[in-house]
């Protein structure tokens, strides 16, 4: 953490605290209401602005005494780097804090780069304890003169819950941070070190009902992995659906808890679960075994008739694209997808995902990993890696390409996902073997109307 010398100021500021989101996976973004309500607590009027569906109002930017920048995803930091130039052009001396995952994960750069302060959580003290010595030491007040400080915008603007025509308003919420479990290719491991912290189960459900009041119909919770504290969670659940019988969810958690949890997937639909996201990233052992993702191709075989057979719609996130993954993964994977129907469970950019090492990544420590010539790109935040086999490589820019257009020209995804199984039996030399080349034969699965992505 780096302090400085600020000017000082008697004078009361409205707006003086201005926090930023920069994307939040197309909902109200927790990186904005957990510290806007925990600075509100404290008797702070924070101003809040998010980029993702909001322009940078310059206006907010000059008032602002203290800047807060939620980071919590690979894009936002990208997004959130360029916004750090944009910012020091208007108002050049703002004490700038970046907060978040990859805040933290990146910090050495950061620091270095136009940012004064990094703090890992969203709306832990750390962040109130900065904001009010920043504010002490310029001897600044901060008040709300203006209806319009503070305001969220709203959830009408962000994605929606889609089903076949079905549409609800989504709310955002999390029972848990940091997650117990050490998955060698994801973020949260070198911040969280294999622990998790609940969120207490008021200020959850106060967070539910306030977004009920604004029209929400159904829950996202965006916990890393809802089934770290499965009594914690199943608690809520139940609070929630006795206040709001209505109200439907989704939550995501790893094959293994959907394995060790089983008997509770029955209840989670009777609450109004709809679906439930699961990092399923590979189905070779090889790279299961990398990742250190403990599940099996069987585990998930079991996962999807334990979740499928509760009436609850799984959707299987994927990394399909890493050093280790060959050509034959790919296929596997995609007619893995086809024989259990789940062209529509889905995203298509998820064909698309390339394995990213972020600064800290536990992947580092892996011998698979060290046999690798690695160099960090700073300015990309993460390690470049090659695919021993070029078609690998060249298969990630063509499907990238792929999804990228299709997405824009609202191409059906089935038609999209045979297209790709084509490129890639094409690279492969071989014939693909469709099974069930057809949209009736692929269910239609609920799904927010934003693809996964970080
Ligand atoms: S991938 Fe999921 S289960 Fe694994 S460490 Fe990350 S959040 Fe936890």
């Amino acid at each position: 953490m780096k302090t400085e010398a600020r000017t000082s100021s008697t004078m009361p500021v409205s707006g003086a605290i201005l926090l930023i989101s920069c994307y939040e996976l197309g909902h109200r973004p927790a990186g904005l209401t957990r510290p806007l309500r925990a600075l509100e607590a404290v008797g702070f009027a924070p101003d809040v602005i998010d980029i993702a569906i909001e322009p940078l109002d310059v206006e907010k930017v000059k008032r602002a005494r203290f800047i807060g920048i939620s980071v919590p995803m690979h894009t936002a930091l990208r997004l959130g780097v360029h916004l750090v130039h944009r910012i020091r052009q208007i108002n050049p001396d703002v004490p700038i804090c970046m907060y978040g995952l990859y805040a933290t994960l990146n910090a050495d750069h950061l620091l270095s780069h136009g940012v004064d302060f990094c703090i890992a959580n969203t709306a832990s003290t750390e962040l109130v304890e900065l904001v009010t010595s920043v504010l002490k030491k310029e001897r600044i007040k901060t008040y709300s003169d203006d209806v319009s400080v503070g305001k969220l915008p709203p959830l009408d603007v962000y994605a929606e819950f889609e089903d076949d025509g079905e549409t609800r308003t989504v709310g955002y919420t999390e029972t848990t941070h940091g997650c117990k479990h050490l998955c060698t290719h994801c973020p949260i491991p070198p911040v969280y070190n294999g622990k998790f912290f609940v969120v207490e189960r008021d200020i959850v459900l106060a967070e539910i009902q306030e977004q009920v009041a604004e029209g929400a119909t159904h829950i996202t919770f965006g916990d890393p992995d809802f089934l770290n504290g499965p009594t914690h969670g199943l608690r809520i659940l139940r609070a929630m659906h006795d206040a709001f019988p209505n109200l439907t969810f989704d939550f995501t958690t790893k094959i293994e808890h959907i394995l060790k949890h089983r008997k509770h997937f029955r209840e989670f639909a009777q609450l109004g679960c709809r679906f439930v996201i699961s990092a399923v990233e590979s189905l070779s052992e090889t790279v299961l075994t990398i990742l250190e993702k403990h599940h099996t191709r069987a585990d998930v075989e079991t996962a999807i008739d334990i979740v499928h057979g509760a009436g609850i719609a799984l959707r299987p996130t994927w990394v399909p694209f890493t050093p280790w993954t060959t050509l034959e993964d790919f296929l596997e994977m995609l007619a893995f997808v086809e024989t259990h129907r789940l062209v529509y469970h889905v995203d298509p950019v998820q064909y698309a995902v390339r394995l990213l090492i972020p600064p800290g990544s536990y992947l580092l420590n892996r011998p698979e990993t060290k046999s690798l010539s690695l160099m960090l790109d700073e300015t990309a935040f993460s390690y470049i890696w090659e695919h021993p086999d070029a078609r690998m490589d060249e298969l990630h820019k063509t499907v990238s390409a792929l999804v990228e257009n299709d997405a824009r020209m609202g191409v059906d995804p089935l038609d999209t996902f045979y297209q790709i199984w084509e490129l890639a039996a094409d690279m492969h030399g071989s014939r693909h073997t469709p099974l069930y080349h057809s949209k009736a034969a692929h269910p239609h699965a609920p799904r927010i109307t934003e693809a996964w992505f970080c």
